[in-house]
């Protein structure tokens, strides 16, 4: 049986939570017994985010098949049970590559080549291709905000697809804002009046209105919207702003969304979906018993979404503790000495250094290394974060001055460096290269195996894990020996044993790097051990 399929349009402006809006309603259905996919079209000409700027775009995702993805895939596996995968992110970029490509081959045997038919149905083909056959619902995020040049060929797909399997198979959900105008103490609805007209004259009719709003939506606003926009008053769904994200399903349900979708669909609304879990996670996370205080000494923190895995990973880990986790984003380039270190620093339970690409702000993110390294502060480093632990290590403790990852410097000790793996014969084989931009890296889930009797074993409770990577440098394990003698140890490898994953210091109470990203994998109901143990150590050493 083919699925249902729900498409989801942004209106007004952007940055409404759409993303964040789709994958609630698909925790919504997964509690009713669905099984769903997510997928995100993305508007914009690149091929995946993997080379754009975390400033602009936020993090990138990465999904356990390697791809790189938007950071919305993220939320998609955060609400809902999934896995997501590489297919499940398809931007304008790949859908030209891929009708140029075939156009090259004279796979259209001479046509001329346009948006209409050609790009459109590229973009149909991508609505269902790689779909199980036992999918129920499938929730296309389309991205960007109607009425962007870019989002044309989208939306004029998904209104044709919608006439080719039939109108009863589709729902489009419409997601808006509705401000409240202080002044004159007015919700006001011609916005999203303007944007529904907008995809009208597209073709395109909402059957679900979602509506973004600091107040509660009254009788009226919803009847006026319903009368402009075609659409039953009972389908303007409210949707204000909420104490924690993960309220969001559990508010939409009340606002009867899930039931409209349902009816639109012809299906049972009669039995309840079962939201426990849900309640049990949104009251552990609004009614925390304590506090605890961390410091992200970081890159791009200025803009928190370039570091939304781990914001969400720290939630999580606070729901596990029942704690409020305060984050601190600190740019390590205000770490700029010892002393200005140690003062911003002091008073911080527990410092995490993140991922990141580039030298500018290793300094401080060294500085602040060494700060917990030698005050016995919690420490925790992801990719960038561990390798900066290696060289910080090497420099102060090993005394090799010089120590250094080729990323940003040829030195005498390349204690991190680009991979490189040995072939059958003995060779030395590259593992990556360098100056390639995109799909370049080490990317996706790769198993690692833990030492026993080490923090990390104790942390995650198994002896194999596989967790996402993203990266081209690694650890130099020929070094290996000298680390461990003076106490840095390597308590996780690839399975050859050729790559360290992760390191901790003995004699320090929780010091904890590796080389992959278990923020990818943290969820609410299942928070990453990783975290979980961090703002433990955090509130209790
Ligand atoms: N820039 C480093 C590398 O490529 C670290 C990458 C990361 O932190 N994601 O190995």
């Amino acid at each position: 049986m083919s699925p249902k399929i729900i498409f989801v349009t942004g209106g007004v402006l952007s940055s409404l939570g759409k993303g964040i809006s789709a994958a609630s309603l698909g925790a919504l259905l997964e509690a009713r017994g669905y099984k769903v996919r997510l997928r995100k079209f993305e508007p914009y000409l690149n091929v995946d985010p993997g080379t754009m700027s975390p400033f602009q775009h936020g993090e990138v995702y990465v999904t356990e098949d390697g791809g790189e993805t938007d950071l919305d895939l993220g939320h998609y596996e955060r609400f809902t049970s999934l896995n997501t995968r590489r297919c499940d992110a398809v931007s304008t970029g790949q859908i030209y590559s891929k009708v140029i490509a075939k156009e090259r081959h004279g796979d259209y045997l001479g046509a001329t080549i346009q948006v209409i038919p050609h790009i459109t149905n590229e973009i149909k083909e991508h609505i269902t291709h790689n779909i199980e056959d036992d999918i129920d619902f499938l929730i296309c995020e389309i991205g960007g905000t109607v009425g962007d040049i870019e989002g044309l060929p989208f939306l004029e797909a998904i209104r044709q697809y919608a006439n080719d399997v039939g109108r009863g198979n589709v729902l489009f959900m419409h997601l808006t804002l509705v401000p409240f105008i202080k002044t004159a103490q007015e919700l006001k609805t011609k916005p999203s009046q303007h944007s529904v007209k907008e995809l009208q004259s597209m073709g395109i009719q909402p059957d679900i209105l979602l509506c973004r709003t600091e107040v509660p939506l009254p009788l009226d606003a919803r009847q006026k919207l319903a009368l402009f926009c075609n659409i039953k008053p009972e389908c303007v769904i409210e949707a204000s702003d909420v104490d924690s994200i993960y309220r969001v399903p559990l508010a939409y349900f009340k606002e009867g969304l899930d039931t409209q979708v349902c009816k639109h669909f012809g299906l049972d609304t009669k039995t309840a979906p079962d939201l426990s879990l849900w309640e049990e996670a949104v009251q552990r996370a609004t009614t925390p018993k304590g506090e605890v205080s961390v410091a992200v000494v970081g890159k791009y923190t200025g803009l928190q979404d370039a570091y939304k895995s781990i914001a969400e990973s720290f939630q999580h880990a606070g729901i596990a503790n029942e704690l409020k986790v305060n984050v601190t984003w600190l740019n390590a380039e205000d770490l700029t000495d010892d002393k200005t270190t140690a003062d911003i620093l002091k008073g911080f339970q527990g410092i995490l250094v993140p991922g990141g690409h580039g030298e500018r702000g290793t300094d401080g993110k060294m500085r602040a290394i060494r700060y917990a390294r030698e005050n016995n502060v919690p420490f925790f480093g992801i990719c960038l974060g561990m390798q900066l632990a290696v060289i910080e290590f090497a420099r102060h403790i090993l005394g090799l001055r010089e120590a250094h990852s080729t990323e940003f410097e040829e030195t005498a000790h390349p204690v991190v460096g680009l991979m490189k793996s040995w072939n059958q014969d003995g060779k030395e084989v590259r593992r990556s290269r360098k100056g390639d931009l995109g799909g370049t890296m080490r990317l996706g889930g790769y198993e690692c195996v833990l030492t026993e009797d080490s923090l990390a074993h104790r942390v995650y409770g198994t002896d194999h894990i596989v967790e996402r990577h993203r990266h081209r440098y690694e650890m130099d394990s020929r070094y290996r020996d000298r680390f461990e003698a003076a106490g840095l140890q390597i308590t996780g490898t690839s399975p050859d044993g050729a790559l360290p994953e992760i390191i901790e210091i003995k004699d320090h109470p929780w010091f904890l790097a590796m080389q992959f990203h278990p923020e990818f994998k943290s969820k609410p109901m299942a928070p990453h051990p990783a975290f979980v143990a961090f703002v433990k150590a955090a509130h209790s050493l």
